[in-house]
């Protein structure tokens, strides 16, 4: 095998970035190095050992066909374990029958994907209930019907840049009482990832006792108190950006018609050209809030504050601290005082703060007599849902055209179309910031992280124009020099046309003679609305052999379902509810472009303590089944007909999967293996030289005698000890050793758990993160009420977007470059992102650091290249292009900041920080590393005020109760009901989150459905987490990406009940419900239809919980309301603020 090919485009990764030009960085050189030897993997001349060709493993040779070792041993049928022992036992073939060439490697078609004008529709789920978007596949380029040419480009629609304006809170910190606002009932009975057991009965309190200090308030919610506000937060008054003049039209980029596929319906239509909109924003130093001091006798039970709080809080404010509440809430005298700083009670210690964090000694004094019965309006801190219905408001209605460098996209939560116009959507890309500071010493003292969070593969909806393809014939892409750079819109032409400056490492480099075209008169090539690489921010390249393993184009993906067949899984019904559910879903594997089926072959394998293999040949009349019981050494006793294509061998694949449940039904096996299984899949896939992905289902902690055993080492004593680590790590290096193995061949691992018990899903779920794959986990798994979401949520798994054996490269303009990665992958050095798999829902966010200074004229560039195999088997690059503003003045940093995007930042680098810290010291550091962010700014960039006052960036008014909800979510702070398995399960599933799952997920929504208008489309008006917002007399729906919450209040109008759910009282709600009963009423159809869009939104289909109010299921849901003090500690919103101002001012002083 050929492990030096010389790439002639020259390799595209591993020369010297641009970045580390002057630095002494001996591995970076500095200089091109056009006889420096290639690693196998053609194009890349970097170390990559994860692509170096495996090593045979002794006594098996793959490319002699079929080990002889062993086979006759190995062979024995164990019909102990297969009493319906299915054909006969195959000699081992004598031959390596190479796989189907299937040689189709390079496809000459590249039309849009189409599978999912099938699969929205297949086994008949409801459209509604799992759309399956369109997938982000390329489309192709031709020539002829490229984008045609605006005119000018520089008359892009410019928006203008967000509102910088601040928002001031002036929080007389003694008025504010850190009331518990829920804490009468007990805490949960089970955590809601996926698992409310079965038997969920007893419910200890032993959360709530750490906090005793506010949890000691019963009986219902506090009322809320509105207090009207000296200022509310008027929400950007209108300071008008001056806009450029945009063309009528911009018809190159027109989109193309709307697919089939079913996507968000609330996408507003395409109307031409954009208008510029009237960007309101107020000037800098703007709103102020004050939080008024007021009192709630009836919200507190606890004793008067202990008699430090006299001595550090002297004066008026404690005066009012034990009254009634003044009916109404005028300007409160102090307010005046308190900004002008007349009152010194800030400045001490804050008492309050002690409690509501038990663990946290540098938090105030320590957890003591309860607080002052006062508390700060919630209505007086930023609203989350006030924020999010701005922007949508705001920028909802106009397309976001990303012409402009720098600009700051609308919310996640808004929906708007992007177009294309020379930077990458941020459906793909979104950045922490969107202006950076020049300097290294200016990013420091900021604090703020400079992050991207890229999607690659990103589903667009159907209005959105996909990437284009675009094919460069043999001679590839074109690139730069010397960073390797590929071509895109900020290269620069020069003399004539004849050669292109690097826009990355400013290295100048000739243009190939059959890519060369004139300039006009402004310096730009004559074609350049004609070529997407010139013109937009994304596209394809089609890649030449040069990027390809051992220089030759790949064989299609095999998928390879491997079954857990022991006792558990058999007898909770999974096996022959996933043997039925493949015979139909085979038929809805991905396919590419016009091509009738699907390039991707299959194969099957059962397991338990032993491993069963199937010949499903076309030319066989009934499937073959071989056993391999030697699981130390595993291999794959047949080569032929163990990966078919699905049409040819429809029929014994149906024969197989109807035998399977029937064969292992009597089984008594309880004890499985795990590594083996992937290893098996892993020897597959590399005898048939292809890519794939495993799909495998299993239900235990392998305990069976294999490599890669585990034993039970749950341990809930170590929680909040310095071994609380441990939980989180693997408990061997076994698996590691396996994943970079898979990642070598391209096999990627996605992970079906349905366990009764503890299965250390740290450990099992090593391989499938670095593969790329994905954990799904159903506990307590029961066919009834779980089968739907389960099959849902395979169904979209294996037919969505998917590349494989995908390497991604960041590139950066000098002076910055990436220096951090999080996701779900294996690094074998220290630039590239190598994933056996990558889908679409898949996120790897990257961080950035100077290494020179930035010029704010030329801004920083970043560009995201990803080299992959579509399901068809060809070989790709996508790339994303994004330029981003630079910065000499803070105030244009916080101006330009996404916090969504900084909290799916902050909350992957704490969730790795588990791994080898304390989570306490993981929690400290990121409520100080926010201080300094808003200390900061607080220094900087607002104007002067009392220290009595927290102002907050306009842009980041929600950094503390976002924060906040990290810091108390299970992985940091988790309840005593939270398993070890559903924190290392949550821990690596945020990390390969986008920014819209973060910010749900963290923040979960929720709608009053009593409130909901049966007569449109739209979802009611979402409100705040907390549970004061809640009336006995509604029903309320709470999503947070995993799960579905129905809470329904004890005074709901018995119609209502009917209506929803069929019975008529409410104490007839049953709330083993999984679904909602379809009932042929308005508001029936209006809840359904909302549960429907909202399954529709997310990645994973969301447990449907129903709670009823005073019931304890109701502490699961409380869980969630994540502005209130949580049960296991975590500080409620308004407590946080206080906590927050107090740490900025001490580092202000
Ligand atoms: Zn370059």
């Amino acid at each position: 095998m050929s492990v030096n090919q010389q790439a002639h485009t020259g390799p595209p990764y591993g020369q010297p970035q641009p970045g580390y030009q002057g630095f002494q960085q001996p591995a970076y050189g500095g200089q091109s190095l056009p006889g420096a030897p290639q690693s196998q993997y053609g194009a890349y001349n970097g170390p990559v050992p994860g692509y170096q060709q495996p090593v045979p493993p002794q006594g098996y040779f793959p490319s002699l066909g079929f080990p002889s070792k062993g086979s006759p041993v190995s062979l024995n049928s164990d019909t102990s374990l297969a009493p319906n022992f299915i054909g006969s036992l195959r000699a081992p073939p004598t031959s390596g029958a190479p796989p189907p060439a299937s040689g189709a490697s390079h496809p000459s078609g590249h039309v849009a994907y189409s599978q999912f004008e099938h699969g929205d529709v297949q086994n008949g789920i409801p459209a509604s209930a799992a759309p399956m978007q369109r997938p982000p596949a390329s489309q192709p380029f031709l020539p002829g019907s490229a984008p045609t040419p605006v005119s000018q480009i520089s008359t892009f629609q410019q928006y203008g840049p967000p509102p910088g304006s601040v928002q001031q809170l002036r929080n007389h910190m003694a008025g504010m009482t850190i009331g518990s606002t829920a804490a009468s009932a007990p805490p949960p009975a089970g955590l809601g990832y996926a698992s409310v057991p079965p038997v969920s009965g007893s419910v200890s309190a032993t959360g709530s006792g750490l906090y005793t200090p506010y949890s000691a308030s019963q009986g219902p919610p506090p009322p809320s108190v509105s207090q009207a506000l000296p200022v509310a937060q008027p929400p950007f008054p209108g300071q008008t950006i001056p806009t450029q003049r945009l063309p009528a039209q911009v018809p190159g980029f027109t989109p193309p018609p709307p697919s089939t596929g079913v996507g968000p319906s609330s996408y507003p239509p395409t109307t031409g050209a954009p208008r510029p909109p009237a960007m309101p924003g107020p000037p800098l130093p703007g709103q102020t809030l004050a939080g008024a001091p007021s009192s709630q006798p009836n919200h507190v039970s606890s004793p008067p504050p202990p008699s430090t709080m006299a001595g550090l809080h002297p004066g008026p404010p404690m005066s009012g601290l034990h009254g009634p509440p003044p009916p109404t809430h005028p300007p409160q005298p102090g307010y005046q005082m308190q900004q002008n700083g007349s009152f010194g009670q800030m400045r001490g210690p804050q008492p309050n703060y002690g409690g509501a964090y038990p663990g946290a000694p540098n938090y105030g004094s320590p957890p003591g007599p309860p607080p002052p019965p006062k508390r700060l309006d919630p209505d007086s801190i930023p609203s989350p849902i006030q924020v999010i219905e701005d922007d949508r408001n705001n920028r909802g209605s106009e397309p976001f055209v990303t012409g402009v460098r720098g600009q700051v996209p609308p919310l996640v939560t808004t929906n708007f179309l992007v177009k294309d116009q020379g930077n990458a959507s941020p459906r793909y890309i979104r950045c922490t910031s969107y202006n950076i500071p020049c300097t290294s010493d200016m990013a420091k003292q900021s604090q703020v992280p400079l992050a991207a969070v890229i999607k690659p593969l990103a589903t667009l909806p159907p209005e959105e124009t996909l990437p284009y393809l675009v094919d460069h014939g043999e001679s590839g892409p074109v690139r730069c020099n010397r960073c390797k750079a590929y071509m895109c819109p900020f290269m620069q032409f020069i003399e004539g046309g004849r050669r292109f400056q690097c826009c990355f490492c400013s290295c100048v480099t000739e243009v190939p003679p059959h890519y060369f075209q004139h300039l006009d008169h402004t310096g730009k090539r004559v074609d350049f609305y004609d070529r997407p690489e010139l013109s937009l921010g994304s596209y394809e390249f089609l890649a030449t052999v040069d990027y390809c393993k051992n220089n030759k184009f790949p064989s299609p993906p095999a998928f390879i379902f491997m079954i857990d067949v022991s006792y558990n899984a058999v007898k909770s019904g999974l096996v022959r509810l996933i043997c039925e559910e493949l015979k139909s879903l085979l038929d809805y594997l991905p396919r590419e472009g016009n091509m009738e089926e699907s390039a991707i072959r299959v194969g099957f394998v059962t397991y338990n303590k032993v491993l069963h293999f199937y010949n499903v040949k076309s030319s066989l009349a009934q499937p073959q089944m071989m056993v391999v019981s030697d699981v130390a050494d595993m291999f794959v006793p047949l080569l032929d007909g163990f990966l078919v294509n699905v049409n040819e061998s429809r029929t014994v694949i149906a024969s197989l999967l109807d035998q399977i449940p029937e064969m292992f039904a009597d089984t008594r096996e309880t004890e499985t293996v795990f590594a083996p299984v992937i290893q098996a899949g892993l020897e597959a896939l590399k005898a048939a030289e292809c890519a794939g992905k495993l799909f495998i289902f299993h239900t235990s902690l392998p305990v069976a005698e294999a490599p890669g055993k585990l034993k039970n080492r749950d341990d809930r004593k170590l929680i909040n000890t310095d071994k609380e680590k441990t939980l989180f790590q693997p408990q061997t290096s076994f698996y590691n050793n396996l994943a970079k193995d898979c990642v070598a061949q391209g096999c990627c691992v996605d992970l079906f758990l349905f366990p009764n018990q503890y299965l250390d899903v740290a450990t099992l779920g090593v391989v499938p993160y670095q593969t790329g794959g994905s954990i799904y986990k159903y506990a307590y798994f029961q066919l009834e009420t779980d089968q739907y979401r389960f099959l849902n949520d395979l169904r979209r798994d294996v037919q969505k977007e998917v590349g494989f054996d995908a390497v991604m490269r960041v590139r950066t303009s000098t002076g910055i470059r990436a220096t951090d990665f999080f996701g779900a992958f294996y690094m074998s050095n220290t630039t590239d992102v190598e994933m056996a798999g990558l889908d679409c829902d898949k996120t790897i966010t990257v961080e950035f650091k100077h290494d020179d200074k930035l010029s704010e004229d030329s801004g920083a560039l970043l560009q995201c290249a990803l080299l992959y195999t579509s399901c068809a088997g060809q070989r790709r690059l996508r790339i994303h292009n994004l330029s981003l503003n630079c910065c000499t003045q803070l105030a244009d940093l916080y101006r330009n900041c996404e916090t969504d995007t900084l909290i799916n930042y902050l909350a992957k680098y704490a969730y790795r920080g588990v791994l080898s810290s304390p989570v306490k010291t993981v929690r400290d550091a990121l409520i100080n590393q926010c201080a300094q962010i808003l200390a900061c700014y607080r220094k900087n960039c607002a104007s002067p005020s009392s220290a009595g006052q927290l102002i907050l960036p306009e842009c980041m008014k929600l950094l503390p109760v976002y924060l906040n909800c990290v810091l108390k979510s299970d992985v940091l702070q988790p309840g005593p009901e939270v398993t070890t398995d559903d924190r290392a399960y949550i821990r690596q599933l945020v990390t390969s989150m986008d920014v819209a799952e973060t910010n749900v997920f963290f923040y979960p929504r929720l709608l009053p459905l009593t409130k909901a208008d049966v007569d449109s489309d739209s979802l009611p008006a979402a409100i705040r987490n907390s549970e004061e917002r809640l009336s006995k007399g509604d029903i309320y729906l709470l999503e947070n990406g995993l799960n579905i919450f129905v809470w329904v209040g004890v005074n709901v109008q018995q119609s209502l009940i009917q209506n929803l759910f069929g019975v008529s009282s409410f104490s007839q709600i049953s709330n083993a419900l999984s679904t909602l009963p379809v009932l042929e009423n308005p508001f029936s159809k209006k809840v359904r239809s909302v549960v429907d869009m909202l399954q529709g939104q997310r990645s994973r289909y969301m447990k449907l919980i129903i709670v009823k109010q005073e019931d304890k299921l109701e502490m699961l849901f409380r869980h969630f309301l994540v502005e209130d003090k949580s049960l296991s500690g975590g500080a409620s919103y308004v407590d946080f603020l206080c906590h927050m101002h107090k740490e900025i001012r001490q580092l202000l002083s």
